[in-house]
């Protein structure tokens, strides 16, 4: 496609737009479990209307719009107090759970450096289960991740961290709760050894931040996490995710601005002007930040408690479901709405039980180390729990009279990627697809699993081998 030599119709180009929407999951009809944090029809036209307003704003410069700055230092306060910080507490705005994850990074790298400027590479001490944005972080800000194994429920080994303490050490970093597992580590632990040790503790509660203070009030039992837990310096919760905000909004907060002062970036000397930004982006979309302030708004703590109190009605009942299923087993004790559950029958092969389930069109996330499949609830999925196990049941059962399906298409590559000992050989077929997906040949290629995607694509390579 080219530039159009001239403007076209602005109805036509909204009806083009929809056709391209044509191939999209349909994630209103509950198929999806993992992208879409969606609360309700209504709650969304609601933020639409909040993100327009402040469409055109823009809050590069705190110091330009007042309003955003206000809706800034708002949804700080009112994210701090939720997750039960003191008047102390501070932090900012960000674009999202990746951004907040690698300031994290950023901020406590620099506040090594400061302290022991001859250190060359900063290090991080990470359970394995910790979110990717950790490694990405660590590999644009040149910090090295000490990654610690779990224990048997998937949390971290606290009793394995100890020898990985040194004078290198930024911060260690726990998780609440994991996306692969949603597990939370065992955070107080981890905070009183942070503590004797002098070295900061994150806590990152992307996921869970919004959630697991209901879930807690609710009665169920929550494993204590935030600034109640003397130790923890900082957390991450997003907003586009259970703060039901729009995309593009999550909150970084530390006990005390000498952390967050590592943060802020300052150019003194640009011709374009002094400089100063307190997080990653230029440019940050008003929209987002307006929406972020509205989303707290209208669900205020009664709202959040009510919706926390469907989502994990709907996460016991699928639990429960799978727990029914003696061929399946849920990975570690799930703390909130989001798990994996695995096979534990050798005549049933979970990625072809993934197969099964697309064939009736759900939509599953694969894990690896050790095979599994994950889910993420919403309240959206309210009305399609029931379906979900039938269809779970059926595959299983499918699966187990059809023996070598595990040998066939997707689950075959899947099967077989996870059992490649040479990683490098995955990475740099990874990136080879990449490289296809955006270099100038680049077609609209489909990456979804049930059209053989990521999976198949890596797949040929190996299959072509061997
Ligand atoms: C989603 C998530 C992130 C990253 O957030 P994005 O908004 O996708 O960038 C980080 N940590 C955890 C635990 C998450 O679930």
């Amino acid at each position: 496609m080219n530039l159009p030599k001239e403007g076209r119709d602005k109805q036509e180009i909204l009806a083009e737009m929809e056709r391209y929407r044509t191939g999209d999951i349909d994630y209103k009809k509950g198929k999806i479990f993992s992208l879409i944090y969606d609360h309700s029809d209504e709650h969304t036209a609601f933020l639409k209307k909040a993100y327009t307003l402040f469409f055109s704003e823009n809050g590069l410069n705190p110091m330009a719009f007042e309003s955003l700055k206000r809706f800034e230092s708002e949804v700080v306060r009112m994210t701090a107090e939720m997750l039960h910080g003191d008047s102390g507490t501070v932090g900012t705005l960000t674009s999202g759970g990746t951004e907040s994850c690698m300031l994290a990074v950023k901020t406590y790298r620099d506040r090594l450096l400061k302290r022991r400027p001859w250190i060359r590479r900063a290090e991080l001490i990470v359970p394995e289960s910790i979110h990717v944005a950790f490694e990405k972080g660590a590999d644009y800000f040149g910090v090295r991740l000490r990654k610690i194994p779990l224990d048997g429920n998937y949390r971290v080994d606290v009793s394995k961290i100890g020898r990985k303490i040194n004078r290198r050490t930024a911060a260690i970093v726990a998780s609440a709760p994991s996306y692969p597992h949603g597990v939370v580590d065992p955070i107080p632990e981890m905070a009183r050894l942070a503590r004797e040790r002098h070295i900061p503790l994150h806590v990152d509660s992307c996921l869970g931040g919004f959630l697991l203070p209901f879930v807690e009030q609710l009665g169920y039992p929550v494993p204590q996490f935030d600034f109640r837990v003397p130790g923890v310096t900082s957390i991450s919760a997003d907003i586009h995710k259970y703060g039901f905000g729009a995309k593009g909004a999550s909150v970084i907060l530390y006990r005390d601005i000498d952390y967050l002062k590592h943060q802020f970036f300052i150019s003194e000397n640009w011709p374009g002007g002094i400089f100063a930004s307190p997080a990653l982006l230029g440019t940050r979309p008003g929209g987002a930040i307006a929406a972020a302030w509205a989303a707290l708004q209208v669900m205020g703590a009664q709202g959040f408690l009510q919706n926390a109190r469907v989502i994990m009605d709907s996460t016991t009942s699928l639990i429960q479901g799978i727990e029914n299923i003696p061929e399946l087993a849920i990975l570690g004790k799930p703390n909130m709405s989001v798990l994996a559950y695995r096979s534990v029958d050798e005549a049933v092969n979970i990625y072809a039980v993934a197969e099964q389930m697309e064939q009736k069109g759900w939509h599953i996330d694969r894990l690896q180390r050790p095979a599994a499949l994950h889910a993420m609830i919403t309240p959206r999925h309210r009305d399609f729990i029931g379906q979900y196990i039938r269809d779970l049941k059926d595959s299983v059962e499918y699966v187990k009279n059809h023996p070598g399906l595990e040998l066939q298409g997707n689950a075959a590559t899947y099967g077989m990627i996870a059992k490649v000992p040479f990683r490098g050989m995955i990475k740099k077929q990874a990136l080879k697809m990449m490289m296809d997906l955006y270099g100038p040949q680049a077609k609209s290629i489909d990456f979804s699993e049930s059209s053989g995607g990521i999976a198949e694509k890596l797949g040929k390579f190996f299959i072509k081998k061997r």
